[in-house]
């Protein structure tokens, strides 16, 4: 494969989380809670949409005149206001959560501030939740199981080197529900993998786990043409 020339994988969303958007857009003019109070997963590679899926999510909720929380990384590890944007242009103002913070504490202030406010926080996002330390998802599975609040996290499942990330490695050990955001490779299969490439469009096979404000490119591809892209063969 000639690194470079890969083309972009290609939106595709699952059944199951189709599903979940249409239950959502149902239930809540009904006045019901719209989720169970559960943590969700939502993973998959890069570029799959898992930016639009979340934004999407919330704006359900918001037009039925619930409350929200999103919560995003910190790159520079100072929590302050961050954006939450996806490739198709939606954006959306978010907190972000720095790597030593205490999320349960935080989430708990958000949902007092809501109550008193009186506009109840109905559903907590996370985005790049690749990110969260172990602890920061036990902290999530807190809220959860103690106030009561539904969690939405969304995230990366593994990095371009193929290891799991942290902050994925305890999500998928706690939540209580997990979906695979669905894209797919240049030959069609799902993509499950992903590569770094530099500038000049070569390979990366060795590196820090995250990489700011670098010129490096993301590509999504199935496992065989990740092995083949990584030399694996
Ligand atoms: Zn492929």
């Amino acid at each position: 494969m000639t690194p470079g020339g890969l083309p972009q994988a290609s939106i595709r969303f699952d059944h199951v989380t189709l599903r979940l958007l249409l239950g959502l857009a149902l239930l809540a003019p009904l006045g019901q809670t719209a989720l169970m109070a559960k943590l969700y997963f939502q993973y998959s590679t890069m570029n799959a949409g898992k930016s639009t899926l979340l934004l999407q999510a919330a704006h359900n909720y918001n037009e039925r005149g619930m409350a929200t929380y999103l919560l995003t990384a910190s790159f520079d590890d100072r929590a302050g206001k961050g954006r939450i944007g996806s490739r198709i242009g939606l954006n959306r103002e978010a907190d972000q959560f720095g790597s030593s913070e205490d999320l349960f504490a935080k989430i708990q202030t958000e949902l007092e501030r809501g109550q008193a406010e009186g506009a109840p926080i109905k559903c907590i996002f996370v985005d790049e939740a690749q990110f969260l330390s172990r602890d920061q998802v036990w902290q999530l599975a807190r809220v959860v199981d103690d106030l009561g609040g539904p969690v939405m996290a969304y995230g990366l499942r593994v990095d371009f080197m193929g290891e799991l990330f942290p902050g994925s490695a305890a999500l998928l050990a706690l939540a209580d529900e997990m979906r695979e955001v669905r894209t797919i490779c240049h030959c069609g299969k799902k993509a499950t993998m992903v590569v770094r490439q530099d500038e000049n469009g070569m390979v990366l096979t060795d590196g820090e786990q995250v990489q700011i404000g670098g010129n490096e490119t993301y590509v999504s591809l199935c496992r065989r043409h990740w092995r083949e892209a990584v030399g694996d063969l």
